[in-house]
């Protein structure tokens, strides 16, 4: 579209030049003066004329004095019988010498133009036209051809020294950047590289960013495409888009080839609703039988990302295809350090910032959580005009990333601040007392998100696994707040509606899924799996009976019970201590861990 416009306008240019320069002739040729014939034949019979051209109906006279004049005559009659009709005689007309031209030739230019102008523009129009539907059809053809895009090698490229941490998985992946470089010392000793190597992780650990620190690592060609990109509403695009795909890559060999997401196509096959499956079907079958085609000499090694391992079918993992499975893990605290260093690398930052302390304020935060969190800080400092980002503002961008941004516009009446410092300060005074629940770090009654106030607590340090004990006590942390209204108010408020959701669903989980009920026995109830239909859903399906199901109500709600029992005991046996932490909620808004161990002391 564009080139056709700028054709034009090229076009355009040239044409208003020629025009110009035939006009400025033009305008030359009738520099002479013109005169009448009345004025010629006066000048005839005064002998003042030497010669007379004729062109057609245009007359050029030359007088003997040198001059140039321009006149006309009538078209059809010559001016030698126009000379007699005005009676100029004999001799006198003689005596000047009449050459006859050729007709003037108006430019041909001028001439065609009229002419020009309309059949130009129906060309352009039919070339235009066809320009749209060569587009449509080219558009068409590559449907089936993969959207894959190649990374530019140098701009972009990504080492490993840019991941912090994962120290396992890059020596996993130091594997297949060596094969890549040097194939050849494999092949010599009869060794299979894994073609397929699967890269697990949760949301934001760095998947794609390993993958291509690996591409980066080896220099060599980066395809990247994500799974969701193979799935369309036509049968049998995906899988010509895969075939095209690995067409293209076994091309660019030795090369890498990401499937990011790979549990859009990746599913269970059979599992799910609506006939999106059976494309699926078709999708998956083709990447595993690209898969198996390779042999010994294609050095095209197909890494793919999930974080739904879970989800994924069998066949996938077979041997000789996803044989291979790194696991990125959520960055431990020496890990989140690092990964704040590298993030921290492009940003001024101010004496007082302590990343090590930003590393322990954020367990369970991933890489890209902790991106994040110095790109809000950045925010924040420049938004405040300053030129360093200081540590408060890297600490208010932590709870900025975790709960959402402070609504200091989101006023509470004088009464709702009062029932909301209580119920913060239920929680906090559970968790205090309880041995097992991670202690308090913050408290506040400033609304973040949907939140009126919030409590966070955090574990004394990373942790992997989670004992009944601290499930217990967490659930009575959680209906502190709920406790304490009733306790304080005699009245329960909508406030809590989060902290009930949370406290079920955790109750529901220690009985069906991590067999820590007595009553129940170590086993797991009901299958949970993920359907798609219309966005996404979950689906249980039960594998137990309507006696079961009731009995496992009956846990829940024991669990429930028993936390709010706890809870309401904690409270109303401090109830000095629950004032004391409301008031000076309610005077300065928010207390920190030390100023709130100091309260409790
Ligand atoms: P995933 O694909 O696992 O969801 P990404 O690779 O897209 O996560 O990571 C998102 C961003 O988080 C990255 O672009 C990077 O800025 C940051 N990040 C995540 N993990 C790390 C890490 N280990 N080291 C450095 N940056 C990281
Ligand atoms: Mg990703
Ligand atoms: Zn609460």
């Amino acid at each position: 579209m564009k080139n056709i416009i700028k054709n034009f306008a090229v076009f355009f240019l040239i044409f208003a030049l020629i025009a110009a320069i035939f006009s400025f002739f033009d305008a030359d040729r009738q520099s002479s003066e013109e005169i009448s014939l009345d004025r010629l034949v006066e000048q005839i019979n005064q002998d003042a004329v030497s010669r007379i051209e004729v062109r057609g109906n245009e007359l050029s006279v030359f007088l003997k004095n040198g001059e140039e004049q321009k006149s006309k005559k009538e078209n059809n009659e010559s001016l030698v019988a126009l000379l007699r009709n005005y009676e100029v005689p004999a001799e006198k007309i003689q005596a000047v010498e009449i050459n006859i031209g050729d007709e003037p030739s108006p430019s041909i230019f001028l001439t065609i133009l009229p002419f020009l102008i309309p059949i130009l523009f129906i060309v352009g129009l039919i070339f235009f036209m066809m320009r749209q539907v060569q587009g449509v059809n080219t558009r068409a053809m590559s449907f089936g051809q993969s959207g894959a895009k190649l990374a530019d090698r140098q701009k972009n490229r990504v080492t490993f020294k840019e991941v912090a941490g994962a120290k396992e998985a890059k020596e996993d992946l130091l594997e297949v950047v060596e094969f890549l470089k040097q194939p050849q010392k494999f092949i010599n000793i009869g060794a299979k590289i894994p073609k397929g190597i699967l890269l697990l992780g949760s949301p934001g650990t760095g998947k794609t960013l390993m993958a291509r620190a690996v591409a980066g690592e080896a220099n060599v060609p980066f395809f990247h495409i994500s799974g969701s990109e193979f799935v369309e509403m036509f049968v049998g695009v995906g899988a010509s888009r895969v075939r095209d795909l690995f067409k293209k890559a076994k091309k660019a060999s030795p090369c890498i080839i990401f499937i990011d997401e790979i549990d859009a196509v990746g599913r269970q096959r059979g599992a799910g609703l609506g006939g999106s499956h059976d494309e699926r079907e078709q999708t998956l079958n083709q990447i595993l039988v690209e898969m198996d085609g390779f042999d010994n000499q294609t050095n095209v090694i197909v890494l793919a990302a999930t974080n739904r391992p879970d989800v994924l079918d069998p066949a996938l993992l077979r041997p000789g295809r996803f044989d291979r499975q790194v696991v990125i893990d959520l960055p431990d605290i020496k890990d989140r350090e690092e990964i704040l260093h590298i993030h921290a690398q492009k940003k001024p930052l101010a004496k007082d910032v302590d990343l090590k302390l930003v590393a322990q304020r954020t367990p369970g935060f991933s890489g890209a959580d902790l991106a994040n969190v110095l790109n809000e800080a950045a925010i924040l400092t420049a938004r405040a005009n300053a030129k360093q980002i200081n540590q408060q503002a890297i600490l208010d961008s932590i709870e900025r990333v975790m709960l959402g941004r402070e609504r200091k516009s989101h006023i509470l009446s004088p009464k709702e601040k009062e029932i909301t410092a209580y119920h913060e300060a239920g929680h906090a005074l559970v968790a205090h007392v309880l041995p097992h629940a991670d202690p308090v770090h913050k408290i506040s009654i400033i609304s973040r998100g949907r939140a009126a106030g919030y409590t966070i607590n955090l574990p004394k340090e990373d942790k992997k696994l989670k004992s009944y004990s601290e499930f217990i006590d967490s659930m009575a942390v959680l209906l502190g707040g709920y406790a304490a209204e009733k306790v304080f108010f005699h009245e329960l408020t909508t406030g809590a509606s989060n902290d009930l959701k949370r406290i079920t669903e955790i109750a529901r989980r220690l009985v069906t899924q991590f067999g820590m009920n007595e009553k129940m026995g170590p086993r797991t109830f009901g299958e949970r799996e993920e359907m798609i239909f219309l966005g996404k859903e979950i689906h249980e399906r039960r594998d137990y009976s309507e006696k079961t199901a009731e009995l496992i109500d009956e846990q829940v709600s024991q669990y429930v019970n028993q936390a709010l029992k706890t809870a309401m005991d904690l409270v109303s046996k401090h109830k000095d201590k629950m004032k004391k932490i409301a008031d000076v909620l309610l005077e300065k808004e928010t207390i920190e861990k030390n100023e709130f161990e100091a309260l409790m002391a």
